[in-house]
């Protein structure tokens, strides 16, 4: 597989076929593009701004794995697609003797979740899956379409799923750590998750990248006017705050990002419009 390479401002990100990764510290963060996904305006509640925009941008289904550049400590992976190309990216990712140790869901959509089993057995042997307390509270026992999606996954992980809060901080090791920053809107337990390495020195600039989750559905329409929110988002005013909110925070401290519904490979920056809200630049490839 020939790889290419990305390049940008003051780090690279490189990428083969479905998988594409961005140095950060002394980490990799991997992308793995589980599917593409052409996202229809449609997707956006407001009819008239639908209209303006053409009737579907490229977007994708990803997923991302978070591991120190040696594979020392542990190996995390937020969010697991359908679990369509993801299998394909972690082979290729992995080394032999290396595999997931914790797996952190944004939220418990089925499109985020759906990678986590194969019927009602585990995809992943040893690792322990972590969901937001808020998503499984909201689902568990309630007569909502997705109280079968948190069953399924009771039954299928037992001991090994566990819940955490907005706060909750993963350590990978050598000063490489996951945080969770509260996002609620999308769902009541929507998690957006910082990662940042204590790394000095480091080739790559970068020391912090928000991975934003559903913050973004269409691209076109939502950095621009982050108030405009999607079918998807159960709580679509609290959708439009959390998302303004997270994007002022990485434009204003310059932290790059990554969404699950970026098209791939998913890694950008933004900046703020004069106009207001935001141009999304993706890195580019070569
Ligand atoms: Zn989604």
């Amino acid at each position: 597989m020939r790889g290419f390479i990305i390049f940008c401002f003051f780090f690279a990100v490189f990428a083969a076929a479905e998988t594409a990764r961005f140095a950060l510290g002394d980490a990799y963060i991997y992308a793995i593009k589980d599917q593409d996904n052409n996202m229809s305006s449609a997707v956006l509640l407001n009819s008239e701004t639908a209209r303006k925009f053409p009737k579907a941008e490229r977007s994708s289904i990803n997923a991302f794995l978070i591991a120190a550049k040696n594979f020392d400590g542990e190996v995390i992976l937020v969010d697991t697609g359908f679990g369509a190309g993801l299998f394909d990216g972690l082979k290729r990712i992995l080394p032999k003797n290396r595999e997931v140790t914790k797996i952190i869901i944004t939220h418990m959509h089925r499109d985020h979740i759906g990678g986590l089993t194969n019927g009602d057995a585990p995809r992943f042997d040893n690792a322990n899956v972590f969901v937001p307390a808020n998503d499984l509270a909201y689902w568990s026992g309630s007569s909502r379409e997705n109280a079968k999606d948190a069953a399924l996954l009771r039954k299928a992980y037992g001991d090994r799923l566990k819940t955490y809060k907005w706060g909750e901080i993963f350590e990978i090791g050598g000063g490489v750590k996951l945080e969770t920053f509260r996002a609620d809107g999308h769902t009541p337990g929507h998690t957006v998750i910082e990662v940042s390495s204590a790394a000095s020195g480091a080739a790559s600039g970068a020391k912090k990248l928000l991975i934003i989750a559903d913050l973004i559905h269409f691209s076109s329409a939502q950095f621009p006017d982050p108030k405009e929110s999607v079918r998807f988002d159960v709580d679509p005013a609290m959708a439009a705050k959390t998302r303004t909110r997270l994007l002022n925070y990485a434009a204003n401290n310059n932290i790059p990002i990554a969404g699950m519904h970026l098209a791939f490979p998913a890694f950008g920056s933004i900046t703020r419009r004069s106009g207001g809200g935001f141009n999304y630049a993706p890195y580019k490839t070569e």
